[in-house]
């Protein structure tokens, strides 16, 4: 199968996307739209060409801050989720679990209320219209502290919304040590949420070590450093711990592999270990998870049989209820006609 058979496959075959950021899905038609809002008039050419000319990971996230300054009120993400809406049915993705992070937002004086009013229309609106189900997971911060983080947590109870099912915790770990925020997902755990968190992005095994026995997290983000560490990987097999994989991404950051031939996804696999396969943020890494998983096909050799395992992986270390899962897991089958 050369690429476009491969990625027209597979386009057919329900998947879902676990590790994925709401601000990272729109594009640069969605950009210009939030721009023009703001400012009431066109992007000029070199404005656009900048915002994507990045080549590391502080460029990428000066560009991402930029970005966010183009908002101008919760209408904006109108706009986000018929981005998202789109690259979901691009891809064939039939569920998915996406982080969003108020903290920049609530700063710009957003109600957090208002947010996730739009944030329900939109998803209802999205399922309505596709079968697609979107749930969310609040990024509560690691950049600006534990309390910040707690009072992100606090909104979350205080507006309940059906689609928010849990926490994560991304940005820079070297600055926001997992440990730090134990209490916010203590309590998240002990009150019904779910809780991931980044780890093993480019921090040493230990982040993913804190990660485990400090935020008790359900899934591991990136995980890659694990494979610095022999102890570490048993420990993810013998807990059946999931390792949220993104690929191109890590060979973006280039913090830890430089080459996706390298990526240790491969071992992680073969030792038995739960992956899931993701995009992280596809505009910004100029990527899709058809992508992904061609680069898994072809520079990993994952065989065919592999990927349908992977594909099934991600509905199975999903928040689906069992039921769902095994549903979701039945329809791979049926969809999987080589
Ligand atoms: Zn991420």
């Amino acid at each position: 199968m050369n690429k476009s058979e491969f990625k027209s496959f597979l386009s057919a075959v329900p998947k879902a996307e676990l590790h994925l950021h709401l601000e990272a899905v729109i594009t640069l038609s969605g950009i210009n739209k939030l721009y023009k809002n703001k400012f009431g008039k066109e992007m000029s050419k070199e404005e656009q060409k900048e915002l994507f000319s990045y080549n590391d990971l502080n460029g990428f996230i000066q560009s991402f801050l930029k970005i966010q300054g183009m908002y101008s009120s919760v209408e904006d993400f109108r706009v986000v989720f018929d981005e998202l809406k789109k690259y979901l049915v691009k891809n064939g993705i039939t569920y998915t679990e996406v982080f969003f992070a108020p903290t920049a937002f609530l700063k710009m004086g957003f109600k957090y209320e208002d947010m996730v009013r739009v944030f329900h229309e939109k998803i209802t609106e999205i399922k309505e219209k596709t079968g697609i189900t979107i749930k969310l997971l609040m990024d509560v911060s690691r950049t600006f502290g534990c309390d910040n983080a707690m009072n992100n947590y606090n909104l979350l109870k205080q507006f309940p919304c059906e689609d928010i099912i849990g926490i994560g915790l991304g940005g820079a770990e070297a600055k926001g040590p997992a440990k730090d925020f134990a209490p916010v997902y203590e309590k998240a755990l002990k009150e019904g949420f779910h809780a991931v968190a980044h780890a093993g992005e480019d921090v040493g095994p230990e982040s993913i070590w804190d990660a485990i026995n400090y935020l008790h997290s359900e899934r591991i983000g990136h995980g890659i450093t694990a494979i610095q560490d022999e102890k570490l990987m048993e420990e993810l097999k013998k807990s059946k711990l999931p390792v949220e994989i993104c690929i191109t991404s890590n060979t973006f950051t280039k913090k830890i592999v430089k080459k996706a031939k390298d990526h240790p996804v491969r071992v992680f696999f073969d030792k038995g270990i739960p992956v899931n396969i993701n995009t992280d943020d596809p505009v910004f890494f100029k990527t899709t998870l058809l992508d992904e998983f061609w680069i898994c096909h072809k520079d990993l050799n994952f065989t065919m049989d592999e990927i349908k395992e992977l594909v099934k992986n991600s509905f199975r270390q999903s928040f689906m209820s069992d039921k769902e899962k095994k549903d979701a897991v039945k329809a791979v089958d049926a969809a999987w006609q080589i």
